[in-house]
């Protein structure tokens, strides 16, 4: 069947194969569709990636829905569920996080990720996995169930932010979001669900973004934070922009809580007054905290804020869905892109 591999950290190796059924486990899965976002294209680009031991190339593909084909044995799960396969194992020792369900936080790095990191992934027609690696989605969601991945990256970064709010009285009311990527969408459209008063901040100022942001009820900013002088409670960093990062972190509100989410490449320089960012974190109660990855808690904490959403809403963030046989024109930027997907069914 197809697949869609690379050869780990060689450039532009992506290509269609033949394969043989994927993965090993009690339940066969038919992939729907698969997205992209930016760790496929930095794998495609041979800067990441390592195929599954004993293999020369990794199938790509981590953010996924697919639908039960084959199940055996005693579990929740029936033939024809919707389901999304969570990204991350267990490292093998496993650490105390990992042993108590939290691989998220794996303390030894010995992890292992679909698509990404010593696992194939699921650019592929069908794939073998255990009924405990699958999360269950409503078929009210359908095909927006592909977003059940990302957004589970911000439902730990909105979990974590509460449980830092936490430590003291915190009455949040306004929250910051830099980037209008697919990421920086979800994370506010899970502030608005906390009620909360969201600005985003991205450079383009006309197009599909700022009426993403607008339908939201949220405020939709171009240029820099510094500019806005917004006092907010919560940062959420979406850009991994060295400048931006620094903006967040020097413009925060007091007992501000700054969430990065975004990685950053190396050979960004820039001269900063490291005794004046200690000043402000230390005099203002700060916490800026990193967040990666997901546990099941946190996917299904976001098939829950998905399924309260606004359908439509969620639906025009799929900007494009291309075939795999065509899977070159999912990995192109193209104006007005958040989304796009691979459709493995076509
Ligand atoms: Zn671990």
């Amino acid at each position: 069947m197809r697949a869609l591999t690379v050869a780990p950290c060689v450039a532009d190796s992506a290509r269609l194969d033949d394969v043989e059924i994927p993965g090993e486990g009690s339940v066969l899965v038919r992939g729907l569709v698969v997205g992209v976002c930016g760790t496929d294209r930095e794998i495609i680009e041979g800067e990441y990636g390592k195929a599954p031991a004993g293999h020369d190339r990794l199938i790509l593909g981590h953010e996924a829905l697919g639908r039960v084909e084959e199940i055996a044995g005693d579990t929740p799960l029936h033939g024809g569920d919707l389901v999304v396969p969570m990204v991350r194992h267990p490292d093998p020792v496993p650490c105390a996080s990992c042993a108590a369900g939290e691989w998220d936080m794996c303390r030894n790095g010995q992890f292992t990720e679909h698509g990404i990191l010593g696992r194939h992934g699921f650019a592929v027609e069908y794939y073998r996995t255990h009924p405990h690696r699958l999360v269950r989605v409503p078929e009210s969601l359908g095909l927006l169930g592909v977003l059940v991945e990302p957004t589970s990256i911000v439902a730990k970064a909105w979990e974590h932010i509460e449980r830092i709010g936490a430590r003291a009285l915190w009455e949040p009311r306004r929250a910051l979001v830099t980037g209008a990527g697919p990421i920086g969408l979800l994370a506010a459209l899970l502030g608005r669900q906390r009620g909360l008063e969201v600005h985003v901040f991205d450079r383009d100022p006309t197009g599909i973004k700022p009426e993403l942001v607008h339908a939201l009820g949220a405020q939709y900013h171009v240029g820099a934070v510094a500019d806005v002088g917004a006092d907010a409670d919560v940062i959420l960093e979406c850009t991994g922009a060295s400048s931006v990062i620094w903006d967040v972190l020097s413009r925060n509100a007091r007992s501000g809580i700054v969430c990065l989410t975004g990685v950053s490449h190396g050979g960004h320089r820039m001269s900063v007054d490291v005794a004046q960012l200690n000043r402000n974190i230390v005099l203002e109660n700060d916490v800026v905290f990193g967040t990666v990855n997901a546990n099941r808690r946190h996917y299904e904490a976001a098939v829950d804020a998905l399924e309260r959403a606004e359908q439509s809403w969620l639906a025009r963030l799929i900007t494009r869905k291309v075939r795999l046989a065509e899977w070159a024109r999912a990995l192109r930027d193209e104006p007005d892109d958040v989304k796009v997907v691979i459709d493995l069914a076509a």
